[in-house]
């Protein structure tokens, strides 16, 4: 068979995989959003068929031979050989374990899941524990069906972000431990931020349209995508011209709504500015965690956070809210959007003491694989690296270690791309200021420049590249956290008179 022809058969089965793709993507958004309670545990059933019929075309003996075959030939455009390196490589994560062994974590993190919601309702870690073991365990287990150089958690490191080390991983982290715990201990020593304002009551369906304005001030397509509502914020790309991102209103806060909006956004801009050519192959979402953080952050804590961004929009939202924000100046807004303070819960932190927060995860996930910590003592190192990096202790289990959902799914290795992706994003905009006063086309409401930026330096590319080729590729560099660390710090010296 000629490349071309294999190639067609390639793509005829990739076409299958996207259909169900899509069934199973838009059956979880629909559960998410509007889909009654009630009809959970038929359509959970319903879903898990799919998913196993999904998971055998994708594991299928011959099709895995097709693509192995394909590989090998010389007549591929570079192109085609990038997105076949990608999705053998993703392959390998799961298509050596034994089903029985699948099947039987499968159970065990869909059970842990639900232990895991009741042990926080409860407050009660020793409900979860046994779970949490029995999981960990399995990740160690489950290493010896993962060929490749890679060892202990450097294989989970690296399925969510391909090229990420713990060596590499712990040279990032030493610099936010550094620089970061000290310049944290100097702004909880100034004197704080006024941002009691932003707490009244803000109704809900003034804050929806409030959402609005924003979306239309970043260009976003709404028929190339929609907004939902859920509890808990995420963004759903079921393909280049349907990108769905949801939030959540507190009616007792403005802040939350706004910057987790324009984070959606942004990781749905990325998926949307994809090119044409790679819309419909598997570079279109396989993008690391780290990179599709990175933009979602960009524009959520490097743009929304800046005053520029709010030349336009600030004055539309005094009118919508015209008791609260009256004798509340865009300075006293964007201060307020930026005050830093330090705190229990990951999702509700600053963007100064996030990466602690994620520092604490990473230390003692690696900590779990090389055996340098007692699981069965997780709970207290939990509290006392809160209290170290961040000075504070959680009292309430569901304000410590059961406060993410991360473990509880089996993701080891996912928490610390959150830091990364910030990291990253901080060279974009720094490369980005070499073309684009960044400022000026968000007073003059030119927000399309920026994202035509990111677009040709890197949404365009998908998934094609590993994270670091693709920030050479964009900043003409290696990947150099000191961008963030100097960012962090100059930003907060200036806000805090430090
Ligand atoms: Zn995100």
């Amino acid at each position: 068979m000629t490349t071309q022809e294999l190639w067609k058969k390639y793509e005829e089965q990739r076409f299958k995989i996207s259909a169900y793709d899509l069934l199973l993507s838009t059956t979880y958004y629909d559960a998410d959003t509007i889909a009654p309670v009630k009809g959970r545990d038929y359509r959970n059933e319903r879903m898990a068929y799919i998913s196993g019929e999904l998971f055998d075309i994708e594991t299928d003996p011959e099709f895995i031979k097709l693509r192995e075959e394909l590989y090998r030939r010389d007549d591929l455009t570079f192109t085609q050989k990038q997105i076949l390196k990608w999705e053998l490589k993703d392959l390998e994560s799961f298509r050596y374990i034994p089903k029985d062994v699948f099947v039987e974590y499968s159970e065990l993190t869909m059970k842990a899941n639900v232990v895991w919601k009741q042990a926080k309702n409860a407050d009660d870690y020793k409900m979860f524990e046994p779970y949490l073991l029995k999981i960990i365990d399995m990740n160690k287990e489950m290493l010896k069906y993962r060929p490749g150089e890679l060892k202990g958690y450097d294989v989970y490191l690296s399925d969510y972000e391909p090229g990420m080390t713990i060596e590499k991983y712990d040279r990032f982290f030493d610099l936010i431990r550094e620089k970061l715990v000290p310049l944290i201990k100097k702004v909880s020593a100034a004197s704080k931020i006024d941002t009691a304002f932003a707490y009244q009551f803000y109704p809900a369906d003034v804050q929806r349209k409030m959402m609005y304005k924003i979306l239309d001030y970043m260009k976003f397509d709404l028929e190339s995508g929609l907004m939902g509502e859920t509890e808990h914020p995420f963004t759903n790309s079921l393909s280049k011209h349907d990108n769905r991102i949801t939030t959540h209103y507190y009616e007792n806060s403005l802040l939350s709504s706004i910057f987790s909006v324009v984070h959606e956004a942004g990781h749905a801009t990325y998926n949307y500015q994809v090119s044409d050519e790679l819309a419909e192959t598997y570079v279109f979402d396989n993008m690391s965690s780290g990179m599709h953080e990175s933009q979602s952050r960009l524009m959520e804590n490097y743009l929304a956070r800046n005053s520029a961004f709010w030349d336009n929009l600030y004055p539309q939202m005094q009118e919508l809210f015209p008791e609260q924000l009256k004798d509340i100046s865009q300075q006293q807004f964007i201060n307020a959007a930026n005050a830093a303070e330090c705190s229990l819960i990951r999702t509700d932190a600053d963007e100064l003491t996030y990466p602690l927060h994620i520092l604490i995860r990473y230390e003692i996930e690696k900590g779990i694989f090389d055996g340098s910590i007692d699981v069965n003592d997780l709970e207290n190192i939990w509290n006392n690296k809160y209290e170290e990096y961040l000075g504070i202790r959680p009292q309430k289990a569901s304000e410590g270690i059961l406060q993410d959902v991360h473990w509880s799914g089996g993701s080891f290795g996912y928490f610390p791309t959150y830091a990364l992706g910030s990291g990253y994003a901080a060279q974009f905009v720094h490369a980005m200021r070499k073309d684009l006063d960044i400022e000026k086309c968000m007073h003059d409401n030119e927000f399309i420049k920026i994202k035509e930026w990111l677009k040709e330096h890197i949404h365009k590319y998908g998934g094609l590249y590993l994270p670091e080729e693709q920030i050479r590729i964009a900043t003409g560099e290696d990947f150099d956290p000191n961008y963030y660390i100097e960012y962090l710090t100059e930003k907060y010296t200036k806000l805090y008179n430090l």
